[in-house]
This record gives C-alpha cells, sequence and structure tokens, in this order.
C-alpha cells in the first residue's frame, strides 16, 4: 500500500490550505458509512516519484479550551495510527501555544517521524518566527506559507526523507 502522511494540529494553523496544495486536485472519494462521524479528508499526491496518501484531519471544531485539546488530542491519536509519518502544522503568527504542546507529546510518544511545518510564514521577515518550535523536540522545523504558495516542496522533501 501506498505511504501514508497525516497533517496534524490545533484548527486554524493552516491545515487544510497546506493539504490542499499538496494534492491539488487529487481528492479522494470516501464513502460515508452510516453511525460513523467522518472528521478525515483522504487524498494523493506525489513527490520525487513518490506515491503517497494524505491526511487532513479536523472537520470538528467545539468551542472552549477543554474541547479544544480534546479535538486536538482525538485527531493526533487517530492519525497515529494510520500514518507513516507525521506533519505537525504549527502557526507562526500565534506562535508555540498550550495546544501545541499537547499535540507534541502525543506524537512524541507515538514513536512515529515527524515533521514540524511552520505555517503563516508570508514574508521573510517573519523567518525568525519559526525559531521557537525547536523547543518541539523534532528537529528543524520548515517555514511554510499555505497562502502563497512557499515551502510545499521543502515539507515534502522532509516528509519522504523519513518514509
Ligand atoms: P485548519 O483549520 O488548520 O485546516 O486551517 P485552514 O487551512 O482552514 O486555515 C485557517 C485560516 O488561516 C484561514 O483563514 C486561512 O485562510 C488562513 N491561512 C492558511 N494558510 C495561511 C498562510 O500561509 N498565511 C496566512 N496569513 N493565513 C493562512
Ligand atoms: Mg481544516
Amino acid at each position: 500500500a501506498r505511504p501514508v502522511i497525516a497533517i496534524v494540529g490545533r484548527p486554524n494553523v493552516g491545515k487544510s490550505t497546506i493539504f490542499n496544495r499538496i494534492i491539488g486536485d487529487r481528492l479522494a472519494i470516501v464513502e460515508d458509512k452510516p453511525g460513523i462521524t467522518r472528521d478525515r479528508i483522504y487524498g494523493s499526491g506525489e513527490w520525487n516519484g513518490i506515491a503517497f496518501s494524505v491526511i487532513d484531519t479536523g472537520g470538528i471544531e467545539i468551542d472552549g479550551e477543554d474541547g479544544l485539546l480534546r479535538l486536538v488530542r482525538a485527531q493526533a491519536e487517530l492519525a497515529i495510527e494510520e500514518a507513516d509519518v507525521i506533519v505537525f502544522m504549527v502557526d507562526a503568527k500565534a506562535g508555540l501555544t498550550n495546544a501545541d504542546e499537547e499535540v507534541a507529546q502525543i506524537l512524541f510518544r507515538s514513536g512515529k517521524p515527524v515533521v514540524v511545518g511552520v505555517n503563516k510564514v508570508d514574508n521573510l521577515q517573519r523567518m525568525d518566527d519559526i525559531y521557537e518550535f525547536y523547543s518541539l523536540g523534532f528537529g528543524d522545523p520548515v517555514a511554510l506559507s499555505g497562502s502563497h504558495g512557499i515551502g510545499i516542496g521543502d515539507l515534502l522533501d522532509a516528509a519522504v526523507a523519513k518514509l
């Protein structure tokens, strides 16, 4: 089977924007099963001749901090089960948050390879914003701008290298 890349992170960091940049129009059709809440979207991508599946986690948003933490935890755990490599998305404009650190702990315990993607680095003046994310402990963060299509190739280089 194809390797699976899962995109994980708290709401609003830009997971779906990056997912769409990776898959282009290769959205997978997944049949809904009655009684099962679907909160993952599947697509496919290819990079350096390697075909892979991509999961965009998170279609449900719950208000409040407790709900948010529950949500990111549940998403991360689902994605971990299926993923061969995890893209952990964070937001350069918001900076490092408690919810990011919650997700990091779950991902770290999983032992799966993780690439940190720092989204919303929309211009070179923001490049310094990526450094605080080294503290997550997953190595070099990759600077991204989903809006501007910056860094997608670097992200895929890093992800495919860990497959
Ligand atoms: P998700 O909840 O993690 O899937 O995030 P979305 O992809 O839905 O994006 C959340 C918000 O961030 C939207 O308003 C996007 O337009 C915005 N956004 C996504 N990528 C970028 C980016 O690179 N730069 C900026 N400034 N905004 C972005
Ligand atoms: Mg989304």
